[in-house]
């Protein structure tokens, strides 16, 4: 083992599955870890939750501290959140990296306020440098980078002085790296010293519900913003979608407006997204839309407005009316 502060990330698990944005956490945890020469550990709770560990080690994670009760099979705020803080305080990671999820929410600012660390929830990049204040200079401290003051800025937040550093990292946002299967892991179980008495809620059922939109595996999207929101357009751009066996996504007034459901929201507060291809129907292209989009491989704006902020970052633009090129596109794509 070695004394240097490792990179450490808090892996998610409901019903014996580990979630994605744990796996896309350890490569980002792989990339802080390189800059530091240290090693990428990771914490996980749950029971009989074994034999998925091993493929923790294929994304990167070289040491695995799992903590397995049968008590903790379900989710609860402070069994989960103590389990962590004693896992930390027992290994003393540099960074501790977790999932902006219903679950990562819970639990980091309570490991945060028990551990008296600063903790920056959805960062949308992660990074190591050096960080000057005064007369003081910090060297390869964790960079958390995301938006701030409703999306006008880029701020950079740093907490050099308190160890570890935490984050939190929306689902999506760091890219998942292809899996490699001749990597290894140590797993290493520990004891759950969580007494009952910390079990103040008792989970009796677990009822789940599949999403009915798939962004975040859609290879196609087409996504229509509120100058595509009429009945009208919202339809045409549903056709092009299943014409081209993609997703329908949108921008967050379409959701606001009651127009489309939350699941089918791109952006800073909606879903990032990464696919071949996405279409974007009358969006303007503001910060907050293009945070869950531009690493999109290939963008086309349909806009109006030659001057929409969209453009620039598309690779082709259609300046024009929505529904007309919608038209045009199905009528095109049927046919080929
Ligand atoms: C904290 C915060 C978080 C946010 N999170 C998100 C988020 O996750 N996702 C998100 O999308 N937004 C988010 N927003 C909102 C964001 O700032 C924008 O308001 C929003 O993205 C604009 O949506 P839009 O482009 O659909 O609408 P608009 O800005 O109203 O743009 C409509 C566009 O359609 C074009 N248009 C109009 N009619 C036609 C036509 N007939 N043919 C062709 N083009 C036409 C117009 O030229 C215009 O460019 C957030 C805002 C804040 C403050």
């Amino acid at each position: 083992m070695n004394n240097k502060k490792n990179v450490m990330v808090f892996i998610e698990s409901r019903a014996g599955k580990i979630a994605e944005v744990s796996l896309e956490l350890l490569g980002a945890a792989t990339d802080l870890a390189k800059k530091l020469g240290v090693q990428v550990e990771a914490v996980a709770i749950g029971h009989n939750l074994i034999d998925e560990l091993s493929v923790l080690g294929h994304y990167g994670c070289q040491r695995v501290y799992y903590i397995d009760d049968k008590r903790l099979n379900h989710f609860t705020s402070i069994p989960y959140a103590k389990t962590v803080v004693s896992t930390i305080q027992a290994h003393n990671p540099g960074i501790v990296l977790f999932g902006a999820t219903t679950m990562g929410r819970d639990v980091a600012p309570r490991v945060a306020s028990a551990l008296k660390c600063g903790l920056t929830a959805d960062c949308t990049d992660l990074k190591i440098g050096e960080h000057k204040i005064k007369d003081k200079s910090y060297q390869d401290i964790l960079l958390q980078i995301r938006p701030a003051f409703g999306g006008n800025i880029i701020a950079t937040i740093v907490s050099p002085e308190s160890v570890p550093s935490m984050a939190t990292v929306r689902e999506g946002v760091m890219k998942m790296v292809t899996p490699n299967p001749d990597l290894t892991i140590e797993i290493i179980s520990e004891a759950c010293q969580v007494s009952d008495d910390d079990f103040l809620t008792e989970v009796l059922e677990v009822i789940s519900e599949e999403r009915a939109v798939n962004l975040k595996a859609a290879q196609i999207i087409v996504s229509a913003g509120m100058g595509a929101s009429d009945p009208e357009a919202i339809t045409l751009a549903q056709d092009l979608a299943h014409a081209l066996c993609g997703e329908l996504g949108c921008s967050r007034p379409v959701v606001d407006s009651g127009i489309l459901d939350k699941d089918h929201q791109v952006g800073q507060t909606g879903i990032t997204v990464r696919p071949n291809l996405y279409i974007a129907c009358g969006i303007s292209g503001q910060i907050q839309h293009r945070a869950g989009m531009s690493e999109a491989k290939r963008i086309i704006a349909i806009n109006k407005d030659p001057h929409a902020p969209i453009f620039a970052i598309a690779h082709y633009a259609i300046v024009g009316d929505v529904k007309d090129i919608l038209t045009k596109m199905i009528k095109a794509y049927k046919k080929a």
